[in-house]
């Protein structure tokens, strides 16, 4: 492996988790842009298509291809990535990035609904998507897994306490992963991203405008991310280049966490 080689993705087939937008499609589109076949999946079918059609503008259109799977669903998400294999020729970098929030004034305010809302987006369709694309791996020989938990993996948070515990337990659970697999050569990391504009965060800044300053303050880059942002350190997470790099929880966050 030569030293330019190494972040090469040609002939790795990707498949990103909430990859139609945001922080997904900016981890997607790295992927193409380093050689890589990829698939996104999430379940608004008009992003879908968007997202598909911007990548496709990146590369050749059969090595791009958008599903839609609610990755809640089991049987689903085992018939997608099934879908996957067979169209793009295997798996070998799964991104567990799809997450949702719901927000309460306090802890005890959120509702039990809300609650296992979170988790199971969040924290359980990580353990069903990462034990459906490990057999893929494991056939393979090799395997990157890249799991995507928040500043909220680190820090409490007083208004999304369902959203901070499976954040929190994103990270726990990727380093479950990367001890048991280390001798299957499949390298399982998660990225912290920090506060990044997408349409999770986008009425941020208008809806509480005191914290939206306060972050920006905070942040020793002085700005929020853009999900482009978080494209280097997936690639390197997906690459050759972290082979010997596992079970780590890499911020992303322009220095928010380091003070
Ligand atoms: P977006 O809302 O833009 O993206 C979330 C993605 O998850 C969407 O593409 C959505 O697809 C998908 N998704 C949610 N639930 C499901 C589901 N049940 N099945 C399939 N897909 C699903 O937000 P971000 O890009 O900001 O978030 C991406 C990840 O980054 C999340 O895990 C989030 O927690 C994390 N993060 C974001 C930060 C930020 O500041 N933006 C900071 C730290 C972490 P669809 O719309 O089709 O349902």
């Amino acid at each position: 492996m030569t030293e330019d080689s190494m972040f090469d993705l040609t002939g790795r087939v990707a498949c990103v988790t909430g990859g139609n937008g945001g922080i997904g499609l900016g981890m997607a589109k790295a992927f193409v842009n380093h050689g890589a076949s990829v698939a996104v999946i999430g379940r608004n079918e008009s992003k879908l298509h968007s997202a598909v059609n911007e990548l496709e503008s990146l590369t050749s259109p059969d090595k791009v291809m958008a599903l839609q799977c609610d990755v809640t669903d089991r049987q689903a998400v085992e018939d997608t990535f099934k879908q996957i294999a067979s169209q793009l020729d295997g798996l070998d970098i799964l991104v567990n990035n799809a997450g949702v929030n719901r927000r309460a004034d306090e802890p005890h305010l959120l509702s039990a609904e809300d609650w296992q809302y979170v988790i199971d987006a969040n924290l359980t369709s990580i353990h069903t998507a990462t034990s459906m694309a490990f057999p893929y791996m494991k056939q393979r020989g090799r395997g990157k897994i890249i799991n995507i938990g928040s500043m909220m993996s680190i820090f409490g948070t007083a208004y999304a306490p369902a959203y901070a515990a499976s954040k929190g337990g994103v990270v726990q659970y990727t380093k479950s992963c990367a001890v048991a697999w280390a001798k299957d050569n499949v390298q399982v990391n998660a990225i912290l991203p920090g506060w990044i504009v997408t349409e999770m965060t986008n009425q941020f800044k208008e809806a509480f405008p005191d914290r939206y300053a306060m972050i920006v303050g905070r942040t020793p880059a002085g700005r929020w991310g853009e999900p482009a942002d978080l494209g280097g350190t997936a690639v390197f997470f997906a690459s050759s280049a972290s082979d010997f790099v596992t079970g780590t929880a890499v911020p992303v966050d322009g220095g928010y966490s380091v003070w």
